[in-house]
């Protein structure tokens, strides 16, 4: 069962969970409301509830994580965001970093591998409030070719090497967030597709994500 109902409790803890990534360098004051404005713990099951606004990750179903909340900050804030923008996230996982993007007033487009992932998040009535997210069930590393071009594309699992057809699927002056490398961790990487169709990469700090993995499951 998951929690439902917001209180007061829960927006001074997530008042404290700001604050502190304040102090970590999140200073994006949209990024910021918007963590604000996400009830982390409608993503966890009722029995992690008190812990929903810890800094760490959780394993949710099929052995998948909902990333830690300064790794959904850090990402959101990397992207540089612009209501409207048409955004690809690959791995939807919780639903967390998708309803957080949603918030920033983008049109999301979010790709799950995992079937029963999918499945429940179909069904997952926050998530469904907001009308700028579209789900599907496919293999990431296609990317959504009939959608494309996208403004901004964020990878959330650990991506081996930078998917071709994701940079195809980049518009001119667009980037995509990446934790790239297959070890313990990932460096952050953000690629930005110039005019002339060359890509510009920016180094960014060490994470540690789920594997990106090839194919759909289930
Ligand atoms: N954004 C998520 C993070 C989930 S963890 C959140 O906020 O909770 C990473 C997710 O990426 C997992 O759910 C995993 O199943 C998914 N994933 C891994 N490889 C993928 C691929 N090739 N295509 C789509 N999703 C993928």
């Amino acid at each position: 069962m998951r929690p439902t109902i917001d209180t007061y409790k829960h927006k001074g803890q997530r008042q404290r969970l700001i604050e502190s990534l304040l102090a970590k360098g999140i200073t994006n004051t949209t990024v910021l409301e918007a963590l604000s404005n996400t009830p982390r713990h409608f993503f966890l099951d009722s029995a992690f509830e008190q812990f929903a606004y810890e800094e760490r990750a959780f394993t949710i179903v099929a052995n998948q994580t909902i990333s830690h909340p300064y790794t959904v900050a850090y990402q959101t804030q990397l992207l540089q965001l612009s209501p409207y923008q048409k955004v690809l996230e690959i791995g939807t996982g919780s639903g967390y970093q998708a309803c957080v993007l949603a918030q920033l007033k983008v049109n999301l487009y979010t790709i799950e591998r995992q079937r029963d992932l999918y499945d429940i998040n179909k069904k997952f009535e926050y998530l469904l409030s907001f009308k700028n997210i579209t789900q599907f069930y496919r293999d990431g590393f296609e990317g959504l070719p009939t959608f494309a071009p996208f403004d901004r594309i964020l990878i959330t699992a650990a991506a081996p090497i930078v998917p071709p057809k994701l940079l195809e699927q980049l518009k001119p002056q667009g980037c995509m967030v990446i934790p790239l490398g297959e070890g313990t961790t990932q460096c952050m990487q953000r690629i930005t597709k110039q005019t002339d169709g060359t890509f510009v990469t920016e180094l960014f700090d060490n994470f540690s994500f789920v594997p990106m993995l090839s194919g759909k499951n289930g």
